[in-house]
């Protein structure tokens, strides 16, 4: 395994700009664990020692520019770079009445009990370049042995938090990682803890439960605490579409889009295996549900997409996928290909599986040959169409008009041949 944490050169001028005036600062949370696990690095946190109006004044001095994200938390995001970095004072929580917030904060002054505060081991390690790397609760071995445990009681921290629960499940499932027994008993004794939590909060967690290269394995394993949740935000989940959602994600990648796609179709739209058929899907109920799982809007859009247009039927020949690869973009039709794959293959139906497979190795084969399916991929495009005395409304139909006789094979992709019949049509 690679130690080496890699930060990118903001977080480090970030750090040393603390350090040089005597604050503590580090990478702390998600950034560290996913460096020392070889995962790709999506936001780095940093905490630091002094409180959030000297992180305000130290970033004001430098030019920085910040958003006061959640001062009460100590939390004053820097943006830099095109980036955002959440800088956040060492903080110890204090009572927990409501099963998920503490009742008050306190700053304090040392790392370590900044550390104290955290879910997890894997989450709960600090990094900077001139003390190395910080690991009290021997968060590097849970990443070597792939382990989920709670820092300190389990007991304690999950009724602290409940929503820790669904967190431990997520990142059991993301990094597809097994959650230690101790603290796997704890779940199983407290999940329904998590009526306390706010569904906004239960659903982030979910989705990202859902998109994970574990998620079947997770949803199996704790499908009483995912029906539990589920009942919760009633998305209509049961034990019997659990199980065909597990078979879905078995061969289905783990991107959020399609996943959240599956889990609506299959929740809205049950299989029946013996007839293998899956009744058509009613857009009512798929929007009503997008909008109850509070998703962000390109995934409620993409979601919506792909499972209004589940039921198109896999076309006869090349010319048909390349007009669906143009009317869908190519990247959409693979995701709703592989969406239908998946569940042709649940329905045990072997014919349909056979005839997306055959569709998706034309895709495949058009796109390796660059065969052109798209405008942009016409040897013309808008402005010579203008110069050849085009204009307005005239320019997308005649392109359209162009494209779909170069896919049909009547007109042959140069520009010559393209010239010729726009002259000849405008
Ligand atoms: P991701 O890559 O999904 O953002 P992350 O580890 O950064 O993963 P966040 O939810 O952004 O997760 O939280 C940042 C860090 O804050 C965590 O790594 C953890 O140390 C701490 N943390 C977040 N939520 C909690 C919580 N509910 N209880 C205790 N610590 C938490
Ligand atoms: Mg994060």
């Amino acid at each position: 395994m690679n130690f080496e944490i890699k930060l990118d050169s903001v977080s480090l001028k970030l750090i040393s700009l603390f350090e040089s005036i005597g604050v503590s600062a580090y990478a702390v949370g998600g950034c560290v664990r996913d460096s020392l696990s070889g995962r790709p690095v999506s936001d780095i946190d940093l905490a630091v020692s002094c409180t959030p109006d000297n992180t305000k004044k130290i970033l004001d001095k430098n030019n920085i520019r910040y958003i006061e994200t959640g001062i009460q938390h100590g939390t004053v995001t820097a943006i830099a770079g095109g980036r955002a970095y959440e800088i956040t004072t060492f903080r110890s929580d204090g009572k927990y009445s409501d099963n998920r917030r503490p009742d008050s904060v306190s700053f304090v002054t040392d790392i370590y009990t900044d550390l104290a505060r955290r879910d997890f081991t894997v989450n709960a390690m600090a990094y900077n370049p001139s003390e190395g790397l910080i690991d009290i609760f021997c968060g590097i071995d849970d990443i070597k042995s792939k382990t989920i445990r709670a820092v300190g009681d389990a007991d304690t921290r999950f009724m602290e938090d409940s929503l820790r629960i669904l967190r431990a499940l997520r990142f059991a499932s993301v990094l597809d990682f097994e959650i230690e027994q101790k603290t796997e008993q704890s779940i199983l004794k407290k999940y329904p803890l998590l009526r306390n939590v706010a569904k906004e909060r239960i659903t982030e967690e979910l989705i990202k439960l859902l998109s994970g290269k574990g998620a079947s394995r997770i949803i199996r394993k704790y499908s009483q605490i995912i029906l539990y949740v589920s009942g919760h935000l009633k998305t209509g989940f049961d034990v019997k579409n659990g199980e065909n959602l597990c078979k879905i994600f078995d061969v289905l990648a783990d991107e959020t889009d399609i996943r959240v796609a599956a889990f609506i179709l299959i929740n809205s739209c049950p299989i029946d295996i013996l007839n293998h058929s899956i009744g058509p899907v009613d857009t009512e109920i798929v929007k009503k549900m997008t909008s109850s799982l509070r998703l962000r809007s390109a995934t409620v859009q993409n979601t919506n997409r792909l499972l209004t247009h589940f039921d198109t039927e896999e076309p006869r020949d090349r010319v048909g996928v390349k007009k669906l690869m143009f009317s869908f973009g190519a990247q959409f039709y693979i995701q709703l290909l592989e969406l239908r794959l998946a569940v042709f293959r649940v329905m045990e139906d072997k014919n349909r599986c056979d005839a997306v497979k055959k569709v998706l190795a034309i895709v495949n084969d058009i796109m390796d040959k660059h065969e052109p399916y798209s405008i942009a991929q016409l040897e013309i495009n808008g402005n010579d169409l203008k110069a050849l005395g085009c204009s307005g409304k005239r320019i997308g139909v005649l392109l359209e008009e162009v494209l779909e006789m170069v896919i049909e094979q009547r007109l042959e992709n140069n520009r010559d041949s393209i010239i010729k019949y726009v002259t000849e049509h405008i």
